[in-house]
């Protein structure tokens, strides 16, 4: 059976779930899902982030330990995704131990090769981000990302990794197209300039962060959390048994904002490691709410729970997928949702199911297997779910829907073969097309395959209200 492993971001434990993490999770969920449905085995691994200075802050306000404050926040996440129905095969957490022994592992291996080195650091250090910034990095004298009072002068005596040494070898991998791995091709080119224009080496330990994993030659520093949680991939991949053969990793899905980790700094520390590379890292871009930057302090912040409420699982799910943001930003809010749901799944989808069901309660369809076409598997592989279901809804269900619209079977006797005719024809249509959204609307699709089992059996009620 042919494996697939792919991959979120493990989240970082300092937030709540909100719908930046639900698209990568959920985009993550859908390919793992037909990737089942396709016949391979899957191994889906998220999780949360739970080392480093933030953690240890926000635990201390709360006067919990850090370890008590993350088994406090992490189900927030594990659960959020258990409502949206998330199938990850495992949920890893960086204060698990056996993490952390593969964490000493690894980087005893990079200090074996010779690629680590004590040396004093001075620089600007987002404590929001827990990285030191480059010059290039900071707008107006701050980090972009988080308010200036985060971003302190630091200076210290530290670990650094040789990342310096890797570049040339990362630099060949990218730019030959058997071995690229950054995708969509836009990230390849800002890597690659940003690679061009020169690397220093990085700092893989902190002195004076106690909450974290002790460096194994260096019991005074803890490894910087980043490198701790990069490694989070790997691990559950040697810790859980039957894994191990799922390394390398096929994909790794993750937002914009920390792709500079995962396409540089993770390669070069495998690279040194001699551990084999990921196949595929791909890079989505960010929600803007309405026209502006999703912030806390904008009160715009969008949670799964809230869309759970409004639109259901699938509902959501489906919202999600439609208006995913790939290569560009991509702009949302409540009340567009609102709009595409009713347009989609309460008018369209939801409209097909019925009539097909009203109209053609009884009648016989053929039970062939849907066999989903490469043209779909290749779309959702690169994450442009919105043109593999405007795909789906233009060859199925519009299409169905202005059959049904041309022949009005409701107007025909019952008898009518014309009116037996379009509706098995619809009902076929739409069983194929359930079987298309099935990784998107698993739910879902599996009432209307229901309904269409052998033949088509009457339904109660809509399956998409109408929302107002
Ligand atoms: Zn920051």
């Amino acid at each position: 059976m042919k494996k697939f492993y792919l991959t979120t971001p493990i989240y970082y434990i300092n937030d709540i779930p909100h719908i930046g993490h639900t698209c990568t999770t959920v985009a993550a969920d859908i390919i793992a899902r037909l990737h089942r449905k396709t016949g391979e085995e899957v191994f889906f691994l998220t999780g949360t982030d739970e080392h480093g200075q933030k953690v240890a802050e926000v635990a201390e306000k709360e006067g919990l330990s850090p370890k008590d404050y993350c088994d406090k926040i992490s189900p927030r996440f594990s659960e959020t995704w258990k409502v949206l129905n998330i199938s990850y095969d495992f949920f890893i957490r960086t204060t698990d131990q056996r993490h952390e022994k593969v964490v000493g592992e690894l980087l005893q291996k990079i200090y074996d090769k010779g690629d680590v080195y004590k040396a004093k650091y001075e620089g600007w250090y987002c404590i929001g981000c827990e990285k030191f910034l480059t010059e290039t990095d900071l707008v107006d004298g701050h980090c972009p990302l988080h308010s200036a009072e985060k971003t302190v002068k630091k200076s210290e005596e530290n670990w650094f990794f040789k990342l310096s040494k890797y570049i040339p070898q990362i630099i060949k991998l990218i730019e030959n197209n058997t071995s690229n791995y950054i995708f969509p091709e836009s990230k390849k080119s800002e890597v690659l300039a940003k690679l061009k224009a020169g690397i220093n080496d990085i700092s893989l330990s902190r002195e004076n962060v106690s909450w974290g994993i002790p460096l194994p030659w260096d019991k005074n520093q803890t490894v910087y959390v980043w490198f701790d949680a990069l490694i989070n991939y790997y691990s559950a991949t040697q810790f859980l048994e039957n894994k191990k053969e799922f390394w390398p990793a096929d994909l790794h899905i993750l937002g914009k904002e920390i792709l500079w980790f995962h396409t540089v700094i993770w390669q070069a520390m495998l690279l040194s490691a001699e551990i084999k590379l990921p196949v595929k890292t791909y890079i989505h871009s960010f929600y803007m709410i309405d026209g502006q930057k999703m912030s806390k302090s904008l009160g715009n912040v969008i949670s799964p729970s809230q869309l759970i409420d409004l639109f259901g699982v699938d509902g959501t799910r489906y919202l999600v997928a439609r208006s995913f943001p790939t290569e560009n930003d991509a702009d949302v809010g409540i009340d567009r949702f609102k709009e595409k749901y009713n347009a989609d799944l309460a008018n369209n989808l939801g409209n097909l199911v019925s009539r097909v069901c009203k109209l053609g309660e009884g009648l016989k369809i053929n039970n062939q297997e849907v066999i989903i076409d490469n043209k779909y598997k290749i779309l959702i592989n690169n994450l442009k779910f919105d043109e593999a279901i405007g795909w789906v809804f233009e060859n199925y269900i519009d299409k169905s829907n202005n059959r049904l619209n041309e022949v009005t079977p409701w107007k025909l006797e019952i008898n009518d073969p014309k009116r037996i005719e379009i509706l098995t024809e619809c009902a076929q249509n739409l069983k194929i097309a359930a079987t298309y959204l099935e990784s998107i609307m698993p739910e879902t699709s599996k009432k209307i395959l229901d309904q269409l089992d052998k033949e088509i059996k009457g339904l109660e009620s809509g399956l998409f209200p109408r929302i107002k």
